[in-house]
């Protein structure tokens, strides 16, 4: 079984279960490998704290298969062209005979399955990849032409009707794999693989010594931890108030409501200064949750037999929240250029973006290659004297994670207000993201940006200072990010005149919102124009 970094677990494994029911038929040990690829990380933008997270995940993964007699053996391979001649050599080192795992949906990822594919076939391996990540795999819900949908609602709808016509289907809980024979100790050829060690980091994806140790401590890794996220949320009470860099298991004030935050969710989702969503997307996009499981946990919580994936109450508006995890991923399926780049709505690739880079001779910020223009500098860093953007950015570069409508704010803000390229912001939330996903990253700025599918329409931009105090009511999330505001109160904190702002050692915004619309709305209008 060839482990990828989106499927970092043991239980309910579609790919490892098959391998397993295979080697267990023929009676013939299985051997667990997993390939890190430094280049294929920076050609992805992958952030070094997703690195440190898969690497952090895949020692777990090694003791529990170490128990079942499952060797895991993980190489580092460049240049990355080579993977899949290397994969055939390992695979003949072995002499194996099947090889399984689950798919990769992004574009170079299939190329390198194919090459696989056409290799082991002359090798007498038979391979076979299936479908793990989504809950209805991509190519299942399409439009009557056969198409990919390109709006959610009704893929949406489309999507629990098939999920609720074969239950059994796609959410089968896969077995947990059997352990191979404890003879294996006795093999030269696979007792050694139990020794090889996975490396702590990956040689240019390093983390800082206090960025390591925030990693650990917000994000611990392991299917346990990440099942204990997902029970405490659909189960125990909502803490009253759950911020900073604090790992989603920290213990926090009880607030005197019976409810769990599943059930508030339909109301609460959008809220930042308060506990209120899952903070499983670190463990589903690294696959250390199955994500069907979240389904079933979601059914056992209502005591149905059906996906219940309506808008008016808390599970069903949670278990939405899945099904765009799976839109997203059917829409770089059914339409790879948006993963290269390129927009899906072809007609704004004329859009005219301001130049967002220094001058050639100035020196990059430290740790980065890119060289940011000022505008651009004093977004990453949380500068720009817009509350609720500054917090937002302050607490990705702190924790790796932010909320879904503080993701949506601050990318509308560099878009639509300072008018950067989407395609900038896409990359740095890569390089940041401790769940950093292609598919859902791309469709969440494409989406702000009125370029990708089913997206906010142009003429409809954000005002940052109302969206801030209807995400941040209480301003609990500006005044912890933002701690020099934290004396301010009301409308003046989200949106702090410039005396007050001046006097708090507070820069004044960087773009006026009326003016910085208004020149959206001309450069979307009509593309290619100023
Ligand atoms: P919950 O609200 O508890 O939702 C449960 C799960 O549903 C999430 O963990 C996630 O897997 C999925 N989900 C929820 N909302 C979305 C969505 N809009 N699109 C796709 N899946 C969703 N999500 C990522 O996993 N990786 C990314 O790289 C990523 N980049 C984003 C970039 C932008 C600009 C935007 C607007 C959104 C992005 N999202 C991304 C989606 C969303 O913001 C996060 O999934 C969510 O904030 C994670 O928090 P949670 O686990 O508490 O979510």
């Amino acid at each position: 079984y060839w482990m990828r970094m989106g499927d970092l677990r043991v239980s309910d494994n579609r790919a490892l279960s098959l391998a397993s029911k295979q080697a267990t038929k023929d009676g013939i040990p299985l051997i667990v490998i997993f390939t890190l690829s430094p280049q294929d990380y920076v050609a992805h933008d992958r952030s070094a704290r997703r690195i440190d997270f898969t690497l952090r995940n895949l020692s777990k993964i090694k003791i529990t298969l170490a128990d079942l007699h499952i060797p895991l053996h993980t190489i580092i391979h460049a240049p990355r062209r080579t993977l899949p001649s290397r994969i055939m050599a390992l695979l003949t080192d072995f002499g194996c005979t099947s090889l399984y795992a689950n798919i990769e949906y992004e574009v170079d990822e299939l190329r390198r399955d194919i090459k696989i594919c056409q290799l082991s076939r002359n090798q007498g391996v038979k391979p076979t990849f299936v479908h793990n990540k989504c809950i209805v795999e991509p190519g299942v819900i399409l439009t009557k032409e056969r198409r990919s949908y390109a709006v959610y609602s009704p893929y949406q709808r489309n999507w629990l009707t098939v999920l609720n016509g074969n239950i059994p289907y796609y959410l089968e809980n896969c077995p947990k794999p059997q352990a191979n024979s404890k003879y294996i100790y006795e093999s030269k050829k696979f007792a050694p693989l139990f020794d090889t060690p996975i490396p702590d980091a990956i040689e240019g994806f390093e983390l800082e010594e206090s960025d390591s140790r925030r990693m650990r401590e917000v994000w611990p890794a392991g299917e346990d931890v990440a099942a204990e996220v997902r029970d405490r949320f659909l189960t125990t009470k909502a803490r009253s108030s759950q911020l900073g860099a604090v790992s989603p298991l920290a213990e926090g004030a009880e607030t005197t409501t019976k409810l769990s935050r599943i059930l508030k969710y339909d109301k609460e989702r959008d809220r930042a200064d308060r506990d209120t969503t899952s903070r499983l997307s670190a463990y589903l996009s690294a696959g250390v949750l199955s994500v069907r499981a979240c389904v079933r946990a979601s059914m056992l919580l209502l005591k149905t037999d059906k996906v219940d994936g309506g808008r008016t109450s808390g599970i069903g508006r949670w278990v939405q929240e899945l099904a765009w995890r799976d839109f997203y991923t059917c829409v770089l399926v059914g339409f790879p250029r948006v993963s290269m780049g390129r927009p899906f709505l072809e007609k704004f690739s004329a859009v005219v973006w301001e130049d967002h880079q220094a001058p050639e001779d100035s020196t990059p910020a430290a740790g980065q290659s890119h060289r940011d223009g000022e505008v651009l500098q004093k977004w990453k860093e949380g500068r720009t004297g817009v509350p609720i953007v500054d917090a937002t950015m302050r607490c990705i570069k702190e924790m790796g994670w932010v909320h879904n409508r503080m993701r949506m704010i601050t990318a509308m803000f560099l878009t639509k207000d300072l008018m950067i390229d989407w395609r900038v912001g896409e990359r740095y939330f890569m390089e940041q993201l401790i769940d950093g996903d292609l598919a859902s990253n791309n469709g969440g700025w494409q989406w702000s940006a009125s370029t990708g599918v089913d997206p906010c329409p142009y003429f409809r931009i954000f005002n940052p200072y109302t969206q801030s105090l209807k995400a941040d009511p209480t301003g609990d999330f500006i005044r912890h990010w933002v701690p020099e505001l934290r004396k301010l109160k009301g409308p003046d904190l989200h949106n702090p005149s410039t005396s007050a702002a001046k006097k708090l050692g507070y820069p004044g915004p960087i773009v006026k919102h009326g003016e910085s619309r208004e020149r959206a709305l001309r450069r979307f209008k009509n593309p290619g124009e100023q």
